[in-house]
């Protein structure tokens, strides 16, 4: 095949990925981030088995230095009354395969180390999009770029989306903000069997805690708040002024993070999109769908979603049938995960306290396998087979 080029606008999870799918088959690929470096916050990200196959599809192998999720836990009410409760060694490890909470700078390192250093610009925001017959163009701060393919990867906010999509509705605010944290495994969470790793939910708010390493934990916190709220003293008293009544051990981990653990963002999803494709144009990740992080896997759809296109547009020679197929497997996939997020996300957050025993006892009469089942259904996705072309 001819050379063919790949300009990648955003330089996050789904950019990254694409970057190395496409380069490992042959593409010449740019990335152009708007970011003076190529960074990712500091937090934690659940990377399930469908993400792993996505990653080793664009040639990112490894745990990521992250221990296995499947630990004894489940979901708890903010009482500490166990909701699903998961034994290690049976079900939990068995549904959710390999899946681990990874710090996101390690999954992007893993993606960069993908990418030679000279495909990456950052410090480039990109203004515009614009087709050229075949080709598009991509308007930056320093010129213009074209390619024959343009692959939207910037986020949730995206410019490509802007110009090539323009009845698109705006990002909606979900209702409530996610507060993040990354901090050192506390002493009440250091014995091997420590129990509380769970998701406890509580009157319109969620508690969550996970091992990230042998000396790591994650946990995320989310609330029914307008947007653009701040804590009046910081987000970490904030968070315990919350939690203080929820139970063991939120209240001590809180007490033994730190305020610069603490990261805060409004929780955005945008409404469905009637295409990911403008013709040499695909969107990819949360300029596409992105959704409410209620299953934990919007990065992960990013992931399919690069996978998915650079074996597609990799193998495929005629162009437009590949971003088609594209359109046509990742689509469905990701709306129907979107709207399970969000329905998850209102379950999750339900305030009067009548509706959250009834969802409770609901959950509580529900066999446990049906409900694991039910969590991994995401999880057996596999990239397309490779076209073969002679
Ligand atoms: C609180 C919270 C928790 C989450 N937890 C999980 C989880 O556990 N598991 C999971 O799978 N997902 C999770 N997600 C979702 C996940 O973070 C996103 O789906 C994922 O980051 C999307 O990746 P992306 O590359 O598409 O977009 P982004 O991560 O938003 O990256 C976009 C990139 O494009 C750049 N950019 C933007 N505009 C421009 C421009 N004009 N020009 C150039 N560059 C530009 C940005 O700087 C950025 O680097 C969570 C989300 C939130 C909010």
């Amino acid at each position: 095949m001819a050379e063919r080029t790949a300009v990648i606008v955003g330089g996050g999870i789904g950019g990254m990925a694409a970057a190395a799918g496409l380069h490992r088959r042959g593409w010449t690929v740019r990335v152009l981030e708007q970011a003076g470096a190529f960074t990712e916050v500091g937090a934690g990200i659940s990377v399930w088995p469908n993400a792993f196959r996505a990653l080793a599809a664009v040639g990112v192998t490894g745990s990521l230095g992250a221990g296995p999720i499947g630990v004894a836990g489940g979901l708890r009410d903010w009482r500490g009354r166990w909701i699903v409760r998961m034994d290690d060694t049976t079900d939990a490890t068995r549904h959710t395969g390999a899946a681990v909470v990874a710090h996101r700078a390690q999954l992007l390192d893993a993606l960069l180390d993908q990418v030679p250093p000279e495909c990456r610009m950052a410090g480039v925001p990109v203004r515009a999009v614009r087709h050229a017959g075949h080709r598009a163009v991509v308007s930056h701060d320093g010129g213009e770029l074209d390619a024959d393919l343009v692959v939207g990867a910037d986020g949730v906010r995206s410019a490509v989306r802007s110009s090539l999509w323009p009845d698109a509705a705006p990002p909606v605010y979900a209702g409530q903000t996610a507060w993040r944290i990354v901090m050192p495994r506390p002493e009440s969470q250091a014995a091997p069997g420590a129990r509380a790793w769970a998701e406890t939910w509580g009157p319109g708010g969620v508690f969550g805690m996970f091992p990230m390493s042998q000396d790591r934990i994650y946990c995320y916190a989310t609330a029914t708040v307008p947007p653009g709220g701040h804590g009046p003293d910081g987000e970490l008293a904030e968070l315990r002024r919350r939690f203080r009544d929820w139970c063991d051990p939120i209240p001590a981990v809180l007490a033994a993070a730190r305020p610069e653990h603490v990261l805060r963002n409004d929780i955005y999803y945008l409404p469905r999109l009637p295409a990911y494709v403008d013709g040499p144009v695909a969107l990819v990740g949360d300029a596409a769908h992105a959704m409410t992080p209620n299953l934990g896997q919007g990065g992960c759809q990013a992931l399919e979603d690069a996978a998915a296109l650079s074996v597609l547009a990799g193998t495929e020679p005629d162009l437009a049938v590949a971003l088609r197929r594209y359109d046509e497997l990742r689509r469905p996939r990701t709306q129907q995960l979107w709207r399970r997020s969000l329905l998850g996300g209102t379950v999750a957050h339900l305030v009067p306290a009548p509706l959250r025993v009834a969802r409770n006892a609901v959950l509580r009469a529900v066999p446990r396998s049906l409900f694991l089942r039910s969590l991994a259904q995401p999880f057996s996705w596999r990239p397309p087979a490779e076209i073969v072309t002679k």
